[in-house]
């Protein structure tokens, strides 16, 4: 490890101890170690992937900031995932003696005992998604209360419920608040927590194991399924067919499954009919950007959660500056509260504003829609609409196609993943390599750098 990584964390570590609540800080950033320091990139070390995904998503700007004022230069930060330990590692979720330990000689600990912190149900939830930490506004109360009444008496209410909204706007706060609800007050029933996508890899890893019979074990005897991102199913036809039997077997038994997705069920483009009827047999909820009332209710709670104090004209200018996404919203007061916490300065609303730069120009995207990217793409290449998501592959509609990508990757806040799907359930790569194909060919070709120029014009006015 070395020495210079190591003192520029542990010094991070005791601003960021000081900023967060104990319980956040303990669970997430006591237990991480900064590897190396290479040139201006510090790699922090993380238990699994999950952690990685979590520090990334929720607090990745944070922990760029504090890292960078305790170096007093910016620093970039990178992930590395420790090496795994071998026990516990084989199953996730629900504890599955390791046949390995049963050659040894050492004794075989009983399955609780032998699970690993980080694979406790309770471990994969963030302590803040619970429902004290919710704000109800117009724009959630349905969702909020139809997951309070799964919660409260799952597989009684509405099952399954189906929770779908935009980007950052809370479906997995209540996803999450639901397990915590369900996991406080029902000590033994047995919650899966997961996204889709890890269902997925799971699955593929028992398949090419020959587990299978275990991996369906696991899932089809719980009380409550709670999978994260089912758009991520678009196109998977094997996975589908696996999760349709899942889904069966616990709903027959009255089990409370309950999904969230980034679109109504029946949009998600390559999903079989079956289960897009399944996923609309309960209650269906959505989730919409907050009002001006929800944003400042959301600003004052997390400043409280904060122990910052900001005067009211920057909570005003957060509210009315970031309308769509409350994880962005949430994001620009850490930046915020951590800047004038580090720098003991009085904030005014230009220095705001430059800090907060990029929030603002990511802001700035979401109006458009990948919908209206491909319409755009297709009009002006004379292409239909339908070769946005189908298979052919003539250069003619390929590239376009290709182009579309890019601006959807450019212009809006979709996931690699998510642009895929949109695309005919195409998967992250393929998004990636014509993000690529495309800066590469505008570089060398000055016809595709003035089309792309001019779409990027068109749809950004
Ligand atoms: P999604 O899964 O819809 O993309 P998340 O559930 O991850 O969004 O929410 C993004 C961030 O915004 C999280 O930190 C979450 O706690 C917060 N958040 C979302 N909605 C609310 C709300 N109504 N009240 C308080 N915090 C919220
Ligand atoms: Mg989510």
């Amino acid at each position: 490890m070395s020495d210079n990584a190591q003192a520029i964390w542990s010094a991070a570590q005791q601003t960021l101890r000081g900023m967060l609540k104990t319980e956040l800080y303990n669970l997430w950033f006591a237990p991480v170690s900064a590897s190396r320091m290479d040139g201006d990139v510090l790699t922090l070390e993380v238990a699994d992937e999950f952690c990685e995904f979590w520090l990334k998503d929720n607090y990745l700007d944070v922990l760029r900031s504090v890292v960078s004022r305790t170096a007093v230069r910016p620093v970039q930060i990178a992930f590395a995932v420790r090496a795994a330990e071998p026990v516990g590692v084989a199953g996730s979720g629900t504890a599955v003696p390791d046949e390995s330990a049963e050659s040894s000689l050492v004794p075989i600990p009983s399955p609780v005992a032998k699970e690993p912190a980080a694979r406790r149900p309770e471990a994969f939830f963030n302590p803040n998604n619970v429902f004290d930490t919710f704000v109800v506004g117009s724009n959630n109360h349905h969702a909020h209360a139809a997951s309070v009444a799964v919660a409260q008496k799952p597989g009684l209410t509405y099952n399954p419920l189906f929770l779908f909204g935009g980007v950052g706007l809370g479906k997995t706060h209540l996803l999450q608040a639901i397990g915590q609800h369900v996991h406080t007050h029902r000590r033994n029933a047995r919650i899966g927590y997961l996204s889709c996508e890890r269902f997925t890899n799971e699955f593929i890893e028992a398949l090419q194991n020959g587990q299978l019979p275990r991996f369906r074990k696991k899932y089809r005897e719980l009380d409550v399924l709670l999978i994260d991102d089912v758009q991520f199913l678009a196109g998977k036809e094997r996975i589908q067919e696996e999760f349709f039997h899942t889904f069966n077997a616990l709903h027959d038994c009255h089990k409370q499954i309950v999904l969230t997705c980034d679109r109504p069920a029946n949009e998600i483009q390559g999903l079989e009919q079956r289960l897009t009827s399944r996923f609309e047999w309960g209650m269906t909820a959505d989730l919409k950007a907050p009002d001006v009332e929800t944003r400042l209710a959301i600003l004052h709670k997390k400043a409280a959660a904060l122990s910052v104090e900001l005067p009211p004209e920057i909570i005003s200018f957060l509210a009315n500056r970031i309308r769509t996404n409350i994880r962005r919203l949430e994001g620009a007061l850490v930046r915020v509260a951590a800047y004038a916490q580090l720098t003991g300065k009085d904030l005014d609303l230009e220095t705001i504003e430059t800090l907060l730069r990029e929030i603002l120009q990511e802001e700035g995207k979401v109006a458009i829609s990948i919908g209206e990217i491909q319409r755009r793409v297709a009009d002006y290449y004379d292409i239909r609409l339908a070769d946005m998501t189908s298979k052919r592959r003539p250069e003619n509609i390929a590239f376009p196609r290709q182009i579309a990508m890019y601006l959807a990757r450019q212009l809006t806040d979709h996931s690699l993943s998510s642009i895929g799907d949109a695309f005919g359930g195409r998967d992250h790569g393929t998004v990636l390599h014509a993000c690529r194909q495309v800066r590469d060919r505008m570089e060398v070709e000055s016809k595709v750098r003035q089309d792309v120029g001019y779409l990027e014009k068109q749809l950004t006015r």
